[in-house]
């Protein structure tokens, strides 16, 4: 490969645009993708956030759901952000029955897991691997990560949200060979470290 990977981002929901110029900026050529035929041409893929139920149902309606499980079993480099990160799970809590999982990652997530109340909220991360500065993360209706299996890297985890009642250290970042995943959206912050983070991976797959 080129140092110039081709990365697509599932274009089905979510902040499309703002990962696409996020990876421009990493160096990488991202392109959007919607069909399989879009699929077959990239070298890693972004899942983006949004309603990880609604993009189960797109990605049954676009007919991607079994070539991205394809692609992904077969070694693709993917990342999810949020809804991203919960279809790359084995399980999801707190899903709907007929939701659909694409499992590039042995973890089992809580979907919506901060609860109602803090629909949303931001945070500054220690994220492994990410040197000098912490991550600043923004969570909206984020899952965290409930179980990871043991070939799984957790990078970052968060406590003390204001109005969640109990202090334990919630896992938000995981690593599995080259499947990363975010609870929180690195593409809504100016900071392309996450990014960059992922086109390496994608690079060192190749
Ligand atoms: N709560 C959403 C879901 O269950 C995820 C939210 C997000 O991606 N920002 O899919």
């Amino acid at each position: 490969m080129s140092s110039e990977p081709v990365i697509g981002v599932l274009a089905m929901q979510g902040a499309v645009r703002e990962h696409v110029a996020m990876l421009a900026e990493a160096g990488a050529r991202a392109v959007p993708v919607r069909r399989a035929g879009e699929l077959s041409e990239v070298d890693g893929l972004v899942l983006p956030g949004g309603e990880s139920t609604t993009m189960s149902r797109l990605l049954e309606s676009f007919e991607l759901l079994e070539p991205l499980r394809a692609r992904i079993a077969g070694g693709m480099p993917a990342f999810g952000s949020c809804a991203g990160m919960i279809l790359l799970a084995r399980q999801t809590l707190d899903g709907r029955p007929d939701q659909q999982q694409l499992g590039g990652l042995d973890v089992v997530v809580r979907r919506n897991a901060f609860g109602r109340q803090v629909d949303s909220f931001e945070a500054d991360l220690d994220f492994a691997g990410i040197e000098a500065e912490p991550v600043h993360a923004v969570f909206i209706r984020a899952p965290w990560v409930e179980k990871a299996g043991d070939g799984v890297e957790v990078l970052a985890s968060v406590s003390g949200v204001p109005g969640v009642d109990d202090d334990t250290a919630r896992i938000v970042a995981v690593r599995q060979g080259a499947v990363l995943a975010t609870a929180f959206h690195p593409e809504l912050t100016p900071d392309v470290r996450v990014h960059r983070l992922f086109v390496d991976l994608v690079r060192k797959a190749a």
